[in-house]
């Protein structure tokens, strides 16, 4: 098999796995989860007509190997089977409603201020579904942390930003990232995935959430085009000591996709560079 269709079928299989146990407790058996919450659907992007299907991109950080996957139907209902009955319908369940009048405003682009307690619950909920797609690259003791705490772990940032849709359709995209570690400062190449960046887009909210392993990488990183300009993507977790007064000045379509690629473009310049900014 050529190494790039090889990459392709490893990426398939590691990617929003179903899981036997839960992936939060251990426990058996386990339910569907919906990445984007049922409160959500209707500020999504109309359902095709027909047989259109939806895609969720994946992309390399240290090759150039993108895959779109095809989901069976509309991304609204993209369902993962990975969590336990007592979960799902216990504090992930009080979680999603927690987060609904808290987001609303994001979502529609309304006046509103986030205090330290809001961010850390929309942090919270965004990390929640962050791991469910990516359960597989997420070590256990992050989701078990998550759930004991219900807030990310410390090694996880999320940033939001307001955002006004013309004609991008991302609604959800997720970048793997192979990267060595503090311990491993060899191989240069990691074989398996160890973190990742994840966008979930629901109308006008951008939300971007990264699973890092550079300590003070949130403190240091700014979101900017690749043209050098500062984009107005606003950092909830780790929170930065200040409320976050909203609507924030909205990015358009090709400032989304310059934030949703940023970390990335970031980390592809430079491994060592994040090293670096984050004082390792
Ligand atoms: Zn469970």
């Amino acid at each position: 098999m050529k190494r790039a269709i090889r990459e392709k079928v490893k990426l398939l299989e590691q990617t929003y796995r179903d899981t036997a146990e839960c992936i939060f407790c251990g426990a058996t058996p386990t339910t569907d989860e919906h990445i984007f919450s049922r409160w959500t659907h209707k500020y999504m992007l109309p359902a095709k007509p027909g047989k259109a299907k939806s895609y969720v991109a994946v992309k390399h950080i240290d090759r150039v190997v993108g895959a779109n996957f095809k989901l069976p139907g509309p991304i609204r209902d993209w369902q993962i089977r990975c969590v336990c009955g007592p979960c799902n319908n216990g504090w992930m369940s009080q979680l999603d409603t927690a987060v609904e009048p808290l987001m609303m405003p994001l979502i529609l682009g309304q006046q509103t201020r986030l205090f330290e307690k809001q961010c850390e619950q929309i942090a919270a909920w965004a990390v929640m579904k962050s791991m469910v797609v990516h359960n597989k690259w997420v070590h256990h003791t992050r989701r078990k942390f998550l759930k004991k705490a219900k807030r990310p772990p410390k090694d996880w940032a999320v940033w939001i930003a307001n955002y006004n849709r013309r004609d991008w359709e991302g609604e959800w995209l997720s970048w793997p990232v192979a990267v060595r570690t503090d311990a491993e400062k060899s191989p240069r190449r990691k074989a398996a995935y160890n973190a990742h960046v994840t966008i979930q887009i629901i109308k006008d909210l951008y939300i971007h959430v990264t699973n890092l392993p550079y300590e003070g990488f949130a403190a240091k990183f700014r979101f900017r085009r690749s043209d050098g300009a500062g984009l107005n993507v606003v950092r909830i977790w780790p929170y930065t000591g200040t409320s976050i007064v909203w609507p924030q000045k909205a990015l358009q379509d090709e400032d989304a996709m310059m934030a949703s690629e940023a970390v990335f473009r970031f980390l592809m310049r430079n491994d060592d560079a994040a090293r670096r900014i984050a004082g390792a």
